[in-house]
């Protein structure tokens, strides 16, 4: 039988926090247990690959571009080596858009694996600030302890080295996070000649202070009230969605491991274990909370007691409220596969877009002024002005051509000119044609745009012709 203390608390979760002291007010540091298990050490190997990335993207280059360069102070942004200018804007706000839709479809389905398992956040705190903390403090226990005691030397000892390689691991993290958005010269010439970059400097170090902060004080408070996605899983998620769950079906009712134990109980011996693993603080058996960051460090510790007591494992598990409740095992539903394709559809979407984007921008207008001029052997002529970007990082020599027979690009100026990298520049150029060739006022006209030799793009221009034409 659960015992009268259980009862009342699964009553009452909802009217505390179980991370603020209910008189006080006060928060209540999570100690967490350290966790291990299959699922811990997949998170591990998860982590590393994810780490090793992180820390070697800035470095990257693809065609002279970084592989991700988010410059928002600049305007400038490189995905996967393909510059991308404010002009682009439309391929952003599509982005954003199949992005939104991605994250909504992704948590429908998938509830908040994205947390558990590739959270920037998760990953820090639980695979790298937490595990030194282990080293350096011990397990819960231990960290119970050392917290309570006075400060002697032990405790100023290895909290002092706790902090200090904290700082030292939140000044890289920093360095890596700035070298995404200002590029990774900027941070080498920081490094290099810090007298000349006081800006980026002191940026450095307020970076690494907030991420000091985070990881050594703030903690779970980011995922559980700070962080936009996690506030929205109330919203997100249905019955249908996959969580980390508590079978109570199975579990309940739960009671201590004995000899004696009842048939009629549940498989949930009431051991606490996924409670004290629990980073963010929660009783998982209460049901799915917000505070929920799906680490799986509740399943394995789990896993392992049912294994101790000879009971299947699974009791947590990733699973969803509808399959729990009609005992139904978790099978990708017809629902699964539809938002499977669609959010295969919208990568697929995305990916084209980058992929056939071109390296040039170009504009063409017509002049303000005469309509066409005429000029001697019968040749009629329109004058154009030419807007173009180069948004590559090589300059191009740019040449006009045009697919009509009948028509000729003559530029004003060089016929070849030159575009610096990462420049814009307007040129003016003629169209010429002979008036007896010309067959209707208004024709389009298609000016293929050549860069380095190699047609780059075809834009479309209206020619005029004399007005007894029609
Ligand atoms: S309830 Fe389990 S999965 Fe959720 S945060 Fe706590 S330990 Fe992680
Ligand atoms: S770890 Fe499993 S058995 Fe122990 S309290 Fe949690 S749900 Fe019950």
């Amino acid at each position: 039988m659960p015992t009268e203390k259980a009862i009342q608390e699964a009553k009452t979760f909802r009217d505390k926090i179980s991370t603020v002291d209910k008189n006080s007010g006060k928060r209540l540091w999570v100690f967490a247990k350290k966790p291990f298990g299959k699922l811990t050490n997949l998170r591990t190997y998860v982590s590393w690959v994810y780490l090793i990335l992180f820390f070697a993207t800035p470095f990257i280059k693809i065609n002279g571009n970084p592989l991700l360069l988010l410059n928002v102070v600049e305007a400038k942004f490189s995905i996967f080596g393909i510059m991308f200018w404010p002009q682009d804007f439309f391929i952003f706000g599509l982005g954003m858009l199949i992005f939104l839709t991605f994250i909504i479809l992704f948590t429908l389905v998938f509830g908040r694996v994205f947390c558990g398992w590739v959270c920037p956040q998760t990953i820090f705190m639980e695979m790298v600030f937490r595990k030194i903390e282990y080293l350096i403090e011990g397990d819960m226990g231990a960290q119970k302890v050392l917290d309570k005691q006075a400060w002697n030397t032990e405790k100023i000892v290895k909290k002092g080295i706790k902090h200090i390689v904290f700082f030292v691991l939140s000044f890289l993290i920093a360095n890596t996070f700035l070298s995404y958005i200002l590029g990774i010269e900027t941070m080498q010439n920081m490094i290099t000649h810090p007298g000349k970059n006081i800006g980026v400097l002191i940026g450095l170090l307020i970076f690494t202070c907030v991420f000091y902060g985070v990881y050594a004080y703030v903690r779970e408070i980011v995922c559980t009230n700070i962080c936009p996605y996690g506030r929205l899983q109330g919203v997100l998620l249905d019955k249908n969605s996959i969580v980390v769950a508590y079978d109570y079906i199975r579990g309940e009712t739960r009671g201590k491991f004995s000899k004696n134990r009842e048939e009629s109980m549940g498989d949930c011996i009431d051991c606490n274990q996924c409670v004290d693993v629990c980073p963010t603080g929660i009783d998982i058996r209460n049901g799915t909370q917000m505070e929920c960051v799906n680490c799986t460090a509740c399943i394995d510790a789990c896993n392992h007691m049912m294994d101790k007591v000879g009971y299947d494992q699974g009791l947590i598990r990733y699973a969803s409220e509808h399959s729990i409740a009609n005992k139904v095992k978790l099978k990708a539903s017809t629902r699964i596969k539809v938002f499977s394709a669609i959010l295969l559809l919208l990568v697929g979407i995305m990916s084209f877009t980058l992929a056939s984007r071109k390296d040039i921008g170009a504009t063409i207008m017509r002049t303000q002024g005469k309509l066409y001029y005429e000029l001697p052997d019968g040749i009629i002529a329109n004058l154009y002005s030419l807007k173009l970007q180069n948004k590559t990082n090589k300059d191009m020599e740019i040449r006009l051509a045009t697919k009509s027979k009948n028509a000729r690009i003559r530029m004003i100026g060089d016929d070849h000119p030159i575009m610096p990298k990462e420049s814009k520049k307007a040129y003016t150029f003629f169209i010429d044609c002979e008036a007896s060739k010309i067959k209707k006022r208004k024709t389009t006209m298609d000016i293929i745009i050549m860069a380095n030799g190699k047609e780059s793009r075809t834009v479309s221009a209206k020619f005029i012709g004399p007005m007894h034409i029609d």
